[in-house]
């Protein structure tokens, strides 16, 4: 489906998705040669030595190298890359993993249970926030990475307007956050990767290209504490609320988040777009400072945001965004995997207006971009850009699930090349970059949902070893996600409450362990419903392991616990402050961390079990 740009022809638009075009069209050949240019560039590198030792490859063709670089360096995960990281950071200067320096490293902070902590190698205990002491994970950032990160927004955008054509000059409500910085022993800045790219030209650049200009000021995204730019965000977007095209955040958990903040906070932020003030509740200088150069009084805005909202509070603010940004086109934010829980909640403040999921990407390198923002965001697929990193994508098979161990959540087969992959597969992807991963494993699963041109379209499945299990039973991100859905349906429809957000362990210290789900709800829900909800979800779980160890008893009944409300958010800020930011946060679906254990059961008020398969 496409519509024409009111705006006429914007030729960058065109020139960007021309060149995507092209580079899809021949997607295995680009690869190929992208991985050349990666090997080039950084040919010499100790980790490249290591594995090609004397061989000298630049005469060779590029297939043949290809062949080479994959039969030579081995697969490697995050933990085999980071001595040669931590040097970086220490200040060693030799071309370690490339021949450019690397001046700045992002944070990625594991947001899982035990077992994914002890893939990546990372121990919580020692995590600590802001210094040098802890061992978080390291990836380095270039200037390539923020070169991409501009190129794919762009490339985004473009399609986007397609469908969505937006006006010249508007404004984009975006809920971004930077991390803190910090710097490590060899002077290195380490933030988030977001941080560093909302820090980056790229970042100035993209709001000139698009023609479309955030309403906060650098002084809100950085301000470090995420309440208070949380409230300066929404002031903000609501003081041009005329002028918003779209409203975007990266993960879409970030929206919700700030919604149910307004709930709160409406009052305060009419009072101060009134008066043109800040209220106490700011007390960054640089913050206030930045958003009352912005800002002054504006009652009749005031008071036309107060009668809306007035109405809005009445029907538990459905519709809000469209109602308070009357000119936005649609809400643009990573709705998938982790993030598909909030999807209900942001159609329910949209209000009728499109949602559209945003892109595929890591701290370690982009994927793939929505070329298909018209779809809904269960429908989304990402089509992989074959210029950013050289991809190879390791078959993954559910079978034999009764009989594997505890880390082969799936059997793997050898990683096959871009042009090799096969449609309805499930893959983990392994990644080359240009900023010195080599055959690095991602640990996201995804299946390859059809071609865009030469290029898969990646559905996104799920993180690896974010399991749930106990003995022989195993269940992913993906089948904890489907179970909640199912329990929380009878919440809604029965209970008439709603999930605010959901975690779980595997408690494992009894001999017979069961599976615990922790549940924020907001609005009563009478103990009878809740043990229904309990059942539901216990008798979801569809893996074979689970049924049978349930049937024999060797795991016992579910148990739902029904925290505080608010409890979620002292998760968050557990994770904020320990180096993450709010903009590239996730709610842990998993845990065995026994400081989020804490925070979960010192917040529990009901505790319910499931007699779904009569034990
Ligand atoms: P981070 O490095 O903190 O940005 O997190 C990257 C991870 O977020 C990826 O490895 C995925 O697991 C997840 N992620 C990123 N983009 C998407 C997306 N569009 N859909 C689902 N999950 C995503």
């Amino acid at each position: 489906m496409e519509t024409k740009n009111s705006n006429g022809s914007r030729s960058y638009e065109h020139d960007i998705i021309g060149w995507f075009e092209d580079i899809s069209e021949n997607a295995g050949q680009v690869q190929t040669e992208t991985l050349r240019r990666i090997l080039e560039l950084n040919w010499g590198v100790e980790y490249l030595d290591k594995w090609f030792g004397d061989i000298d490859v630049r005469d060779m063709d590029s297939s043949s190298l290809e062949s080479l670089y994959t039969s030579f360096v081995p697969l490697a995960s995050h933990a085999d890359l980071e001595p040669y990281i931590s040097r970086i950071a220490d200040g060693d200067t030799a071309p370690l993993l490339t021949q450019k320096p690397i001046k700045l490293l992002s944070l990625r902070i594991p947001m899982s249970n035990g077992l994914h902590l002890a893939y990546f190698n990372i121990s919580w205990d020692t995590l600590s926030s802001g210094t040098t002491e802890g061992r978080q994970k390291y990836v380095p950032f270039t200037d390539h990475s923020a070169r991409t990160t501009l190129q794919i927004f762009s490339l985004a955008a473009a399609y986007r307007s397609r469908v969505y054509p937006t006006r010249e000059g508007g404004r984009i409500l975006e809920f971004i956050y930077s991390s803190k910085q910090f710097k490590t022993k060899g002077g290195l800045t380490v933030g988030t990767a977001t941080t560093h790219y909302y820090a980056s030209e790229e970042f100035k650049i993209k709001q000139e290209k698009t023609k479309c200009f955030t309403c906060s000021p650098p002084e809100v995204i950085s301000g470090g504490d995420y309440k208070q730019s949380t409230y300066c965000h929404l002031l903000l977007g609501l003081y041009f609320c005329d002028q918003v095209e779209f409203i975007t955040s990266t993960f879409a958990y970030s929206i919700v988040q700030a919604f149910r903040e307004f709930e709160g906070v409406w009052r305060e932020i009419c009072d101060d777009i009134r008066q043109g003030t800040l209220g106490e509740r700011i007390t960054s200088p640089k913050m206030r400072k930045a958003v009352l150069a912005i800002i002054s009084p504006n009652p009749s805005l005031a008071s036309r945001i107060e009668e809306s909202c007035t109405a809005l509070e009445i029907l538990n603010w459905l519709g809000l965004i469209a109602k308070l940004w009357p000119n936005a086109k649609y809400v643009y934010s990573i709705m998938t995997g982790s993030m598909q829980p909030y999807s209900n909640k942001l159609r329910h403040y949209a209000g009728g207006l499109a949602l559209v999921s945003a892109d595929y990407g890591s701290t370690e390198s982009w994927i793939g971009a929505n070329v298909d923002p018209y779809l809904p965001p269960e429908d989304v697929t990402f089509a992989v850009i074959p210029t950013f990193s050289y991809f190879e994508f390791m078959p993954l098979y559910r079978e034999n699930r009764d009989c594997s161990s505890i880390i082969d959540d799936f059997i793997e087969d050898e990683p096959v090349p871009l042009s090799k992959v096969k449609v309805g597969q499930e893959y983990e992807i392994v990644l080359t970059t240009f900023t010195g991963l080599y055959r690095c494993r991602l640990g996201d699963v995804v299946e390859v949902a059809g071609f865009h041109r030469g290029t898969p379209k990646l559905n996104f499945i799920c993180r690896r070893k974010l399991i749930l299990t106990i003995n022989i039973d195993k269940n992913t991100e993906k089948d904890l996600q489907l179970v909640v859905e199912k329990g929380s349906q009878v919440l809604t429809s029965k209970g008439g409450a709603e999930l605010v957000d959901f975690t779980s362990h595997a408690e494992v210290e009894n001999h017979q362990g069961h599976y615990i789900i922790y549940w924020e709800i907001k609005g009563e829900a009478e103990d009878g419903i809740l043990s229904e909800c309990c059942n539901e979800m216990d008798s979801s779980f569809a893996d074979h392991g689970y049924v049978v160890s349930r049937k024999t008893n060797s795991i016992g009944p579910l148990e739902l616990c029904v925290v505080k409300i608010g409890t979620f958010k002292k998760i968050l800020d557990y994770f904020i402050g320990n180096g993450s930011a709010l903009s590239q946060f996730k709610t842990p679906r998993c845990t065995s961390n026994q400081e989020i254990l804490k925070i979960l059961n010192g917040s529990t008020i009901k505790r319910l079990f499931s007699t779904a398969y009569g034990y």
